[in-house]
């Protein structure tokens, strides 16, 4: 639970002539969510993407616990991302959305119909297993992608600004269910956010992104009580 167990050594990227990650370096522990919170563009998306392996890196290294991972395919990163646009598979019931990755390893039948139960329990929907889709809610949506994120066991578990496309109150709601689930199943998070209230809330921990780098790390009483610059302060809200 301690020790480090995702590392971002020195991820470098740049698109054309525009430097996106500029030498990020990020530790981050079994069982902890860190947030990245920064504006738009400042590069958050682009980091998870490294991660899950969707985006090549110019320079830098990433190990999860003792394995490199920097040139491996994505489906051997054992890594689960959500997207802001839930992105769930249109013509599959809520069941098979949840199955999909198992059934690409192989996994029989039996074995996907016992999982995707267990998750359709931790998420609440155990009564919209047969549905589709458009029948659901955007905050039923994002409870199936991250069901469905969670099928195949992953290791660290990438959410890039899952809420942002919900109501207040949904986004409200959500946030602390996500909160919870993590820790029960204490998996390694990184959450992506532009939203400072959302990062106090569930992190333990807040990695201030601007313009391609981590300006500031630390829990958010940290941030927010001592924040090292006037960017930060305006961002945790603690300017005045
Ligand atoms: P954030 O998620 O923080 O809003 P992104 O990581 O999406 O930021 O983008 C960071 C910068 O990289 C932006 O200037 C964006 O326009 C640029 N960018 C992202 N993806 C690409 C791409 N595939 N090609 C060119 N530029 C990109
Ligand atoms: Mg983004």
């Amino acid at each position: 639970m301690n020790k480090s167990y995702l590392e971002l050594q020195g991820i470098r990227k740049k698109f054309g002539d525009s430097t996106v990650l500029n030498d990020v370096y990020l530790s981050i522990r079994e069982g902890e969510l860190v947030t990245l919170l920064g504006p738009s563009g400042c590069g958050k998306s682009t980091l998870l993407r490294c991660i899950a392996g969707l985006t090549e890196l110019d320079g830098g290294r990433i190990v999860l616990g003792q394995q490199d991972l920097t040139n491996l395919a994505p489906r051997n990163r054992e890594v689960g991302m959500v997207f802001q646009s839930y992105a769930l598979f249109p013509n599959l019931t809520v069941s098979e959305n949840i199955e999909y990755g198992l059934k690409m390893r192989g996994a029989g039948k039996k074995e996907r119909a016992n999982r995707s139960e267990e998750l359709l329990a931790l998420i609440d929907l155990e009564d919209k297993r047969d549905v589709y889709p458009q029948n659901l809610s955007g905050g039923q949506q994002q409870r199936v992608a991250l069901a469905r994120a969670l099928a195949v066991q992953p290791k660290v578990l990438l959410l890039d600004e899952p809420l942002s496309a919900l109501d207040a109150k949904i986004r409200k709601n959500l946030r602390t269910e996500i909160r919870e689930i993590q820790k029960r199943l204490q998996m390694t998070t990184v959450f992506v956010t532009h939203d400072q209230e959302e990062a106090l809330t569930v992190s333990d921990r807040i990695c201030i992104m601007n313009k391609g780098n981590i300006v500031q790390d630390g829990t958010p009483e940290q941030l927010y009580s001592t924040p090292r610059t006037e960017f930060v302060a305006r961002f945790m809200g603690s300017y005045n």
